[in-house]
This record gives structure tokens, C-alpha cells and sequence, in this order.
């Protein structure tokens, strides 16, 4: 419901410039629309013809209060095929050093429009936490700032921790963070083990982790108890958080519909495959998806392939043009006709509807934290093949805390891959972790439906945060 009648408070939106950062921040930027703000979007200017060419669309604006507006990323091309913005060591070093430029001149501009009375003047920004900059430009303007936490509890805790853990000289750490007693050294971002301290993602992390204690407040795409330990860890520590996840599952306590078709999808997605999974049994398939970022060799993907084939349990398999470190693969005629029956390959999915498919009984994952909310929301138990950065944190909880999922081993095999798809979707083990994941989405529900502590948090963040200038 929308608090104000007049003039509409103007929040801006800034995500850092990936997928899965886009798509938790596009959703919470609905939930400010549909409470009543003007909302101004912003992408990097590549992201938002990624997106439109997606939708093979002229334009993402449906509505004039909720705008999209661009910036440049100030990426150099690679040389040959690969992308930059998919290169993590390359974004890190453009959004510390060019973003801060294009993005306060976006907003002089905003405020010019709004002193030309065409737009609500900003009341308020909401970045991305891994968007430090947006910080002093919140300062500049005079405007609070609302830090965004994408990911895991977890992983914005070892994110604050980054700094002391140089400073003392600890990089590449070879021991534990203490407090993370649950956790290995290789459960923790692969970055804390790096041996060059002037890596740009290590520096990168380590001026984030500076920075989040100048944020007006910060919210999480979580839920209390989901990670009680480390929220209780933080709470002790800034005087200002607030969860508000899982996301998708607050904004679906909404009516949005009308919102639907602001997407945020920079792939163009195959919905046919919804249609395949209408023709199978109830929980038999297998989703399998590696999200957006990672990549894999040819050899560990065959591994996967002939898991999954050997398993003869029916399965969909987002592969991404650019999963495979190299560029394209060929699968064999063999393997085309083992699967002919039972296995479909897509480069996109919308993983959300194909997860809440009845269909669907199983998720071989990267554990990324979009993926791992989104299978907790439907229900569905996950195989674990964590790649990079929180990850195997996200692994870890899945597995040993939560105990709703298996872990593959990094060095992947199909004799691996074929036995533990049979104990998820079939065994023992995969009964019981479909009865804990249940029980977390009867929690999820409850934190996000009215009166709720999410859901509550939202209206207390925008009262207490977000309208300080209103
Ligand atoms: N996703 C999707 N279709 C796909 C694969 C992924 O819509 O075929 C979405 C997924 O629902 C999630 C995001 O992409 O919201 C991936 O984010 P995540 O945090 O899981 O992983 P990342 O891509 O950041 O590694």
C-alpha cells in the first residue's frame, strides 16, 4: 500500500553490474514502487542493451515513476571473444575507479529534472554494498544511504572482516576466521588465500569492507533465522540492520503483476522448457544450473553430462554460451541419444517458475545466494558444486547447518555426480533434507508474510532510513 498521496519520495537504485546482483535489487526497487516511490534504476549502460536485446525490446520504461538510467561502466574491452563485464578482476578495478564520475553526474542531472519540477527530488540512494563509491556521493548530496547486502549474513560478515585480517598480516590466511568455528579455510571467499596482496579483487573487498560502517544503514536478503549466528554477531556491531529476505518471497506477499515486465534477465530466456517439465512426473527431474558467473573446463562439464546421464533420472541443464572455459562444446552423438528421452539443454531459464515447477525434485547448483534462497522458497533439496567467492560459504550452510543439501567434490566425477543425484532425489538422505528445506520455507513464509519480522523490517528501514529527507 502507498504511504504518500502527493509528492512521491525518490529513491535511486544502483546495483554492482551482475546478475545476480541486479535481479535481488530490481525486486526490492518493486517493493519501494509498490509502497509509494518514484524509482530511478540504475544499470551500466552495456547491462541495459544486454537486457533489452534479451526481451528484444526498444525499452524497458513502462511506467514514468519507475525509471531505468545509465551509466557507463568504463570497461577496455578483451581482446578476442571473452567479455569483460563477465571478468570479475576487471569489474572490481573500474567500479573503484570510474563509476563515482558517471554516477554524480547522473544525479546532478536528476536534480536538475526535479528542479525543473519534471520529477520528485531524490530523497535517498540504495546501493549495492560492493558499490563503495555510492557512499561519498550520498555525502556530497546530503542524501542517506540504504547498503544493500546481496548475498549471505555470512559472507558480508568475513566481508567486514577483510580488513583486520590483512592488516595483521594474515593474507593468504592459513587458519580459520575466529567466530566461524563451523567453517574450513576453503569454505571461506578464495580471495582470503590469495599470496599477492596487491590482487585489484583483494584490494577491491578490502576498501568494501572499509566503507560499511559509513552506510546510513544496511539491509539483508535473508532472514533472521536462517543465519542467527551471524546476524547476532552483527547486530553487535552496527547499530543499524535490517533483514528483509528472502526477497522473492516478500515481493510475492504483493499484487505486482503489473510489474512483471520490468525483467532483469541479461540472457534471453527459453521458456519452452516450462512446457517439457508440464511431460514429467511429480519432483522426478533434476534443475541444474551454475548461475551466471561460473565456468567450468570441458572435462568437468563431460564429467557432469555422463553423471547425469548415467543417473537416468530426467534433467534440465541451463548451459550459459559462455559456461564452458573456451568457448563452445560439442557433446557426443552418444551422449545426445543416452538422453534423447529424458534430458533438455537450455541456455536460460526463469529459474524461479522452473523451481517452483511440481516437476522439479532436485537442484545441482553453484550455491550462489539467489539460487540457494530461491530453491529454500520451493522446497527443493540442492547437490553443491560451489566455484568462487561466498559460494562454498553458501555450500557450507546448505550442507552441514541447514542439512538440505549434498556436496560434490571439487575435482568432479560421474560415478560421484550419478550416485549422489540418486541419493537426492531418491534416497534416504534426500527425503530427509527435503523435509529440513521444507521446514526453512515454512520459516521464510512466515518472516515475509504480514507482521512478519522482514516484512515488517521493510516498513521500519523506510521509516526510520529512507524517508529521513522526505
Ligand atoms: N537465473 C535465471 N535463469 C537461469 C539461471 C539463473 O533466471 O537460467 C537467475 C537465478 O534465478 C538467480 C540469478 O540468475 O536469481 C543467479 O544468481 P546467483 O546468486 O544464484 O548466482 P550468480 O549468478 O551470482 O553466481
Amino acid at each position: 500500500m502507498s504511504y504518500f498521496v502527493d509528492k512521491k519520495p525518490h529513491a535511486v537504485l544502483i546495483p554492482y553490474p551482475l546478475q545476480g546482483h541486479i535481479n535481488p535489487l530490481l525486486k526490492l526497487a518493486k517493493l519501494l514502487h509498490l509502497k509509494g516511490f518514484h524509482i530511478t534504476f540504475v544499470n551500466t549502460e552495456y547491462n541495459h542493451n544486454r537486457l533489452l536485446k534479451s526481451r528484444g525490446s526498444n525499452s524497458l520504461d513502462g511506467f514514468t515513476d519507475f525509471v531505468f538510467e545509465t551509466i557507463q561502466d568504463g570497461l577496455t574491452p578483451m581482446e578476442g571473444n571473452g567479455d569483460v563485464s563477465q571478468d570479475l578482476a576487471s569489474l572490481c578495478q573500474s567500479v573503484g575507479k570510474n563509476f563515482i564520475q558517471p554516477f554524480g553526474e547522473l544525479l546532478r542531472r536528476i536534480h536538475d529534472s526535479a528542479d525543473a519540477g519534471l520529477i520528485p527530488p531524490v530523497t535517498c540512494l540504495v546501493a549495492d554494498f560492493y558499490m563503495p563509491f555510492t557512499i561519498q556521493v550520498a555525502e556530497e548530496n546530503a542524501l542517506p544511504i540504504l547498503l544493500f547486502s546481496p548475498a549471505s549474513a555470512c559472507n558480508f560478515l568475513t566481508t567486514f572482516h577483510f580488513r583486520t585480517i590483512f592488516d595483521k598480516g594474515l593474507i593468504p590466511l592459513k587458519d580459520c576466521i575466529p567466530g566461524l568455528q563451523n567453517f574450513r579455510l576453503k569454505d571461506l571467499p578464495d580471495i582470503i588465500r590469495v599470496e599477492d596482496r596487491k590482487d585489484p579483487i583483494l584490494e577491491f573487498v578490502i576498501e568494501v569492507g572499509d566503507s560499511l560502517h559509513k552506510a546510513s544503514a544496511i539491509i539483508f536478503n535473508t532472514y533472521d533465522e536462517l543465519e542467527s549466528d551471524v546476524m547476532n554477531a552483527l547486530y553487535s556491531v552496527f547499530p543499524s540492520l535490517y533483514t528483509i529476505g528472502p526477497l522473492p518471497s516478500l515481493l510475492n506477499q504483493t499484487s505486482h503483476n503489473h510489474l512483471a515486465s520490468l525483467g532483469s534477465n541479461l540472457w534471453k530466456e527459453d521458456t519452452k522448457c516450462l512446457e517439457w517439465l508440464e511431460s514429467k512426473g511429480l519432483e522426478s527431474v533434476v534443475y541444474v544450473s551454475f548461475g551466471s558467473i561460473t565456468v567450468m573446463t570441458q572435462e568437468q562439464l563431460l564429467e557432469f553430462a555422463w553423471g547425469l546421464a548415467n543417473s537416468k533420472k530426467p534433467f534440465l541443464w541451463i548451459i550459459r554460451p559462455d559456461l564452458v572455459i573456451g568457448g563452445s562444446f560439442i557433446m557426443s552423438s552418444e551422449f545426445e541419444k543416452e538422453i534423447s528421452d529424458r534430458g533438455l539443454i537450455a541456455s536460460w531459464c526463469p529459474q524461479e517458475q522452473v523451481l517452483n515447477h511440481p516437476s522439479i525434485g532436485g537442484f545441482l547448483t553453484h550455491c550462489g545466494w539467489n539460487s540457494t534462497v530461491e530453491s529454500v522458497l520451493a522446497g527443493v533439496p540442492m547437490l553443491c558444486w560451489p566455484f568462487y567467492g561466498d559460494q562454498p560459504i553458501n555450500c557450507r550452510y546448505i550442507c552441514n547447518i541447514w542439512e538440505i543439501g549434498i556436496e560434490i567434490d571439487t575435482n568432479v566425477k560421474r560415478e560421484e555426480v550419478e550416485k549422489l543425484i540418486n541419493e537426492l532425489m531418491v534416497g534416504d538422505k534426500g527425503k530427509k533434507m527435503r523435509q529440513n528445506v521444507a521446514e526453512l520455507k515454512k520459516k521464510a513464509e512466515e518472516n515475509t508474510s504480514i507482521g512478519g519480522c522482514s516484512y515488517m523490517n521493510l516498513d521500519k528501514v523506510i521509516k526510520e532510513v529512507l524517508l529521513k529527507k522526505y
